[in-house]
């Protein structure tokens, strides 16, 4: 790998170099005054990226998997039934994670390059007469196949169907990337990680959590300690901590949200959707197609690519890291040697995607796959030529 080179991969995603200073903070008293000075913007800002009304925002040092086993362990009982879709291998650990702490999840098997079905959602909690699902959850972009759910449509089936169920959403591949509107979708927890639309080292789950799943936080029995809500909540209304807070990241989380609001969410969100559909464009040039079943359930933030017949991605993945020093990602589960992925997430612009497939083109060509030099690179240049803001025009 070349420390010079962008990574291609969904996270970790690359780090601006405002956000690395940031991180880089003398030691400081998590007890003093200092401490509250650098948690709250944090804070603040995450509400105003989730786009909460009420409920409260709570950042524990794990990862995403971390932010996971707090939304369930803080909420749900021994027992209790959570409904959930797999349709990659994101969606499905969550469903691992759950069964493992004993939790009776119905699942809705759905094929990969789908998104979480809402109709059977609907039908599902139409039929629980008994009340006896307590979550639904959804993973908002299936980072293993790059696909988006409609969380807004989840949300209309729960309504209609009438049913009480907390709404669950992985949000770690979306959040910062892709519009995310927590009090609209009346989501009860969002999950999201510091490592990717945040652009921080991996390291904090970040956590939007409603009203309704904070009074669900007071019955639930799972067992928990070092994830109780109860304990965060406690100590930050005292403007702390309940133990030592990975205080460099989060300096640099409050840093990594001034940077997406000094850019400004919707152009964040435009810039994905920019640089998502140049690649889209690159892999139609090469005479392939997403993993993604359909245009609208692209994700903006990563792109499956489905290698042709008798390819493996695996050894796209491998040339490429080894050859140029670049890092894409490979195929994750059932789609394992199937696909390879792009990530386009985080700190990228048009240049930096251009050379990234540039890069999947020149290891195409070398391991001798049916593609042509150029053929994808050139259709995004079209695509970026006509669609970029343009540095002027942003300055104005
Ligand atoms: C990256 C990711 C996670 C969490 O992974 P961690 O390695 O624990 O941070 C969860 N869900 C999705 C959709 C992801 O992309």
């Amino acid at each position: 790998m070349s420390l010079q080179n962008p990574v291609f991969i969904p996270g970790p995603t690359n780090m601006p170099d405002a956000i690395r200073k940031a991180c880089d903070l003398p030691t400081i008293d998590h007890r003093s005054p200092a401490f509250a000075r650098l948690f709250r913007p944090a804070v603040e800002g995450v509400r105003r990226v989730l786009r909460m009304a009420g409920g409260e925002v709570i950042v524990l040092p794990a990862t995403g998997t971390g932010g996971w086993e707090a939304a369930v362990t803080n909420t749900l009982s021994p027992g209790d039934h959570v409904l959930a879709a797999r349709y990659g291998m994101f969606s499905q650990r969550w469903i691992d994670l759950c069964r493992r702490h004993g939790l009776q999840v119905e699942v809705l098997e759905t094929p990969w390059g789908q998104g979480a079905p809402a109709d059977r959602i609907e039908a599902a909690l139409r039929a629980d007469t008994g009340g006896r699902i307590k979550a639904v959850l959804a993973t908002h972009n299936e980072t293993a196949t790059g696909v988006r759910s409609d969380i807004a449509g989840i949300r209309g089936a729960m309504d209609r169907a009438g049913h009480g169920a907390l709404l669950f959403v992985d949000g770690v591949s979306s959040i910062a990337s892709m519009p995310f509107e927590m009090a609209e979708w009346g989501v009860d927890i969002a999950v999201a990680g510091s490592q990717k639309g945040f652009m921080l080292p991996a390291g904090l789950a970040i956590l939007g959590v409603s009203d309704k799943a904070l009074a669900a936080m007071e019955t639930a029995r799972l067992p928990r300690c070092y994830f109780d809500f109860r304990d965060m909540l406690k100590a930050y209304a005292a403007g702390g901590y309940p133990y030592t807070p990975a205080a460099g990241l989060i300096a640099g989380l409050a840093r990594s949200v001034e940077m997406l609001e000094d850019e400004g969410l919707p152009a964040v969100y435009a810039r994905h959707a920019r640089l998502a559909e140049g690649v889209r464009r690159a892999v139609a040039g090469w005479g392939l197609r997403p993993c993604a079943a359909t245009p609208d359930l692209c994700s903006d933030t990563v792109t499956a690519v489905v290698v042709p017949p008798g390819c493996n991605g695996t050894d796209l993945v491998a040339l490429a890291a080894r050859k140029y020093g670049v890092a894409f990602g490979v195929g994750l589960g059932e789609v394992a040697g199937k696909v390879f992925r792009i990530g386009h997430l985080g700190m990228l612009t048009e240049v930096l995607v251009l050379s990234g497939l540039a890069t999947a083109e020149m290891c195409m060509a070398d391991l001798g796959w049916p593609v042509q030099l150029g053929s994808g690179v050139a259709a995004a240049q079209e695509f970026y030529r006509g669609s970029v803001p343009g540095m002027a025009l942003a300055a104005e």
